[in-house]
């Protein structure tokens, strides 16, 4: 099923987006190469929509894409590059931090996490910093077709406990072959009523 998924535009920072339209906001982040492009693009059904959006070089902007003129897609720059996060205190970068405890819109956070791997430092923190805020998240593990159906299900179990979560706030995802697509509108649905 396609939706109607279009790249509105990309900020810096949150001052610059005082004239996005008053609708509510999901915002998608994790460490560089985590799979967000490709998650985006397997959610939104269109192949290269997030890639796109790269290429124009926009990987350290904050990319808004407009979903079905409901609500907006944020695809906040990947974190983990130590050149992007020198200097900055939470190391994912002030515009990041600033976005999310200031971002009126903001409904939810997934982070996201390739399920092979455990969380790294800044991962946690990121939960961290979410939860101090009071900020509703959930975990898209991706990449899920990397592994067995066992694997994935063991994987989640010990990133769940790990992390001090339940297993419902872990989906999981695949872009290869759209696992947790369905899970995730579900959970929107949800959100956004
Ligand atoms: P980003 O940096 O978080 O935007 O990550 P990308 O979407 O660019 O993905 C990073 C790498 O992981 C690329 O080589 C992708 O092809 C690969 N990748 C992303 N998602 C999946 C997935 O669901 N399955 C598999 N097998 N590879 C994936």
């Amino acid at each position: 099923m396609s939706i109607q998924a279009e790249f509105y535009k990309s900020f810096a920072n949150i001052s610059q987006m005082e004239d996005v339209k008053s609708m509510p906001q999901i915002a998608f982040v994790g460490r560089s190469n985590a799979g967000k492009s490709s998650l985006l693009n397997m959610l939104t059904n269109r192949r290269g929509l997030a890639i796109t959006s790269q290429k124009a070089g926009r990987t350290r902007l904050i990319n808004f894409f407009e979903i079905k003129n409901e609500y907006y897609f944020v695809d906040l720059p990947g974190y983990g590059y130590s050149s992007a996060s020198k200097g900055t205190t939470q190391g994912w970068g002030e515009a990041i931090a600033e976005y999310l405890v200031n971002s009126k819109h903001l409904r939810l956070v997934f982070i996201l996490l390739d399920i092979r791997h455990d969380p790294s430092q800044l991962d946690v923190a990121m939960l961290h910093f979410l939860q101090s805020h009071s900020i509703p998240f959930r975990i898209l593990a991706t990449k899920c077709d990397k592994l067995s159906r066992a694997q994935s299900h063991n994987h989640r179990q010990k990133l769940a406990s790990f992390l001090g979560l339940g297993i419902a706030d872990i989906i999981l995802t695949s872009a290869q072959n759209r696992q947790g697509r369905q899970d995730v509108f579900d959970i929107l649905e949800q959100t956004l009523v």
